[in-house]
């Protein structure tokens, strides 16, 4: 394996600043590294070449004239529902095949201006509807460090590519877990920013009030920067706003004085391994002796928040996906007798079984006498949620916890029962009902496998999650290596 992709962006800037290598020698390696593992990983849905020629010319053009920032040369994977424009995007469905954006979402288009140098376009669930990325329209991507198991998702690809050295940095979407329980399986750091601090303009959606972007990386501080990158104020995107891009702000102040959270109810989790167990308890341990004080809080709404974000998340993706209907983009079964057998037709082949569960269950919530009864009450749970998170924070700056209450599952063990696939996101999704941000690191192994820590922060309180994170990153030694893979 080249060292070359085993570097954190702090790393490979240093050596790009210094002329010892050049950005074209960065990427190339990289793709020489998904060359040799990428048949086996399956993290990645198409390359694009074209784009990573010319950006890494122009990254070297710019590193001789003494320009450029921290990302400027550094390899991204992008998670395929991110539209760049000219580069077929296809949210992981058969439905969007083909379909090439007229323009690049703003997330994207800010780490291109910045200087990153896009690979390709990683593998998902189907409209990031999914725990596992098997309900992806293509094939599903292995877990870097055990093939035969998944790697997470939705954004399982762009978790996989980075935890393979296959990308150095990835872009993902978060709506109820899929940037932070995919980190947590793959080993890899994963950021769900508050809702709001990116633009969503140029994402397909899923669900509009819980989707966020974030950042994949193997360092706090890689994460932290690719999030600063994006982040900020769009016209574009009316619920994106203009607060202070102040994330890393106090970023190396360590946890002294810290009061962390530990939430009764998500220590009594169903399912959770002995081992995710074991290695959650070890890593407040050491957050304690790095001087934070733990302290017991209360989300005694938890076990409603499963439920309502099953509610909330498909009601809102059968309205968002109503637009694919194959008029204008993507599939479009031409033999029919008249307009309305195209719609079904094109939507009965375009579309999986879970985004089609999911269009039915949330068609059904929203329909008239069963609105008050299902979506309404959903969004008070909604609320209630939001209220425990409120009294949490009164006592804690943040909330510590295990991102994912078990290790990386076999490929196939989950897909027959739905229901303990959404029980993944047990840990997370509360986050995106809250709008928090969030973010996972590795913090030791259970079955040999990575394990993931969760730090929550109030709203506009990245700094404080990353803070915290990098506190647990020095303090622990616990760095997120590459796999060797096969
Ligand atoms: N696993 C959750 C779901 O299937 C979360 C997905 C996500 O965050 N995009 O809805």
């Amino acid at each position: 394996m080249s060292e070359l992709t085993e570097l954190t962006i702090a790393e490979a800037a240093r050596l790009l600043r210094l002329h010892s290598i050049s950005a074209t020698e960065l990427v190339t390696a990289h793709v020489e590294r998904i060359d040799h593992v990428d048949h086996l990983v399956k993290a990645f849905l198409r390359f694009t070449p074209e784009l990573y020629e010319r950006q890494a010319d122009d990254a070297d053009e710019k590193l001789k004239r003494g320009e450029g920032g921290p990302l400027t040369g550094i390899p991204l994977a992008v998670k395929d529902v991110l539209c760049v424009k000219g580069v077929e995007t296809t949210a992981g469905s058969q439905i969007l095949r083909g379909f090439k954006p007229p323009y690049t979402s703003t997330a994207v288009a800010r780490l291109f201006e910045a200087g990153a140098v896009m690979l390709g376009v990683t593998n998902c669930d189907e409209f990031a509807m999914g725990s596992s990325t098997e309900n992806s329209g293509y094939f599903p991507t292995h877990n870097p460090w055990d093939l035969d198991r998944v790697p997470g998702g939705s954004s399982g690809g762009s978790a996989a590519a980075v935890a393979a050295g296959e990308a150095m940095i990835s872009l993902g979407t978060d709506t109820g877990g899929s940037i932070r329980q995919p980190a947590a399986v793959c080993g890899v750091v994963g950021m769900k920013p508050t809702y709001g601090r990116v633009s969503r303009y140029g994402l397909i959606a899923f669900a509009s009030s819980l989707d966020q972007i974030g950042p994949f990386a193997r360092s706090v501080e890689d994460a932290a920067l690719v999030l600063e990158a994006m982040a900020g104020h769009d016209p574009l995107d009316a619920t994106c706003s203009d607060r202070p891009n102040d994330v890393r702000r106090d970023f190396d102040k360590g946890v002294k004085g810290m009061r962390l959270g530990v939430p009764y109810e998500y220590t009594q989790v169903e399912g959770m391994e002995r081992g995710v167990k074991d290695a959650i308890d070890a890593a407040i341990k050491t957050l304690e002796q790095a001087g934070a004080e733990i302290v017991d809080v209360k989300l005694p709404h938890t076990d409603y928040g499963l439920a309502a974000y099953y509610i909330i998340a498909p009601a809102e993706c059968s309205s968002n996906l109503a637009r694919f209907d194959g008029v204008k983009y993507g599939l479009s079964v031409q033999d029919v007798d008249n307009i309305t057998e195209m719609y079904m037709r094109t939507r009965r082949q375009g579309f999986g079984t879970e985004v089609r569960r999911r269009i039915m269950l949330g068609t059904y919530a929203l329909s008239s006498g069963y609105y008050d009864a299902y979506y309404l009450k959903a969004q008070k749970v909604r609320t209630l949620i939001k209220r425990d998170f409120d009294d949490a924070f009164s006592k804690c700056d943040a909330i510590v916890s295990a991102t994912s209450p078990v290790v990386a599952f076999p490929i196939g063990s989950r897909t027959e029962d739905p229901l303990s696939m959404y029980l993944c996101d047990v840990l997370t999704l509360g986050g995106n009902l809250a709008g928090l941000p969030g973010i996972s690191l590795p913090c030791g192994t259970s079955q040999g496998l990575p394990v993931g820590l969760q730090v929550l922060a109030p709203q506009w309180r990245e700094d404080v999650a990353l803070r915290v994170a990098r506190a647990y990153e020095v303090a622990s030694g616990v760095k997120a290596e590459v796999a060797a893979v096969g």
